[in-house]
């Protein structure tokens, strides 16, 4: 597997930057995770959208699926429908507009199977349903908490990742219990505490330098580093 980075900001991209989006590859074929704001024209830089074997969404809010509403129209052109899943518990309105000839929206089932992996998912704390997912062709294992405040069972659920990308949008001093994301330092203690092999930091606020709130988690778990658009993660 390889986990391509095409946007990492959250909630809203740097100047020529992109939000949330992830194409994982693997044997020639490709998937998307989120598609946040400029995903699509990055994803057009790497592969054909339509040929994309499906495109999994941790959650609906915009940083993480608004270019859908965009690659919708080159689908519809390409006479393509793509399988995209969603948090089953999430009735939202932006969920409506998905509902396309472009897109076969589903929700999430208990056990995915796409590309020769298994993904399974784990409700996560953020203020609508959001999804963590685990990704594993048998050998290697990609575990992305979405957006995601503190949550209890996800050690659990990430366990022994080979790579843990994990949201990281705040400094410790500006994480509250009742934010709707992890510090830097939080997101550490759970690659501790879930004896990832690597952890990648990512939703990452474009007022912070990603080293400052990098050198946050090494203090907990040292080696974190956080990603940037190109950064390929071969796993
Ligand atoms: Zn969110």
């Amino acid at each position: 597997m390889r986990l391509r980075v095409l946007g990492c900001h959250g909630p809203y991209p740097c100047a020529g930057g992109a939000t949330s989006g992830y194409l994982l590859e693997k044997d020639g074929q490709a998937l998307l995770m989120d598609c946040g704001s400029g995903i699509f024209g990055q994803l057009m830089r790497f592969t054909d959208p339509a040929e994309l074997a499906g495109v999994l969404l941790s959650h609906l809010h915009y940083d993480h699926a608004c270019d859908l509403l965009v690659m919708r129209y080159y689908l519809e052109q390409r006479g393509k429908t793509l399988p995209v899943y969603v948090p089953p518990e999430d009735h939202s309105p932006f969920r409506e507009l998905l509902s396309c000839p472009a897109f076969d929206v589903a929700p999430y089932p208990e056990e995915l199977s796409l590309m020769g992996l298994r993904i399974t998912t784990l409700p996560v704390r953020h203020p609508v349903p959001c999804r963590a997912l685990r990704i594993t062709d048998g050998e290697k294992t990609l575990v992305f908490t979405g957006d995601t405040n503190d949550c209890p069972n996800l050690a659990g659920f990430a366990r022994g990742a080979d790579a843990l990308l994990a949201d990281a949008a705040f400094l410790s001093g500006e994480w509250a219990e009742n934010k709707p994301h992890m510090s830097a330092a939080g997101a550490a203690r759970l690659a501790l505490e879930a004896q990832a092999k690597a952890l990648y930091l990512t939703h990452l606020p474009v007022t912070h330098d990603p080293e400052t709130l990098a050198a946050e988690a090494r203090n907990v778990y040292p080696g974190a580093q956080a990603v940037f658009p190109g950064l390929v993660i071969g796993l």
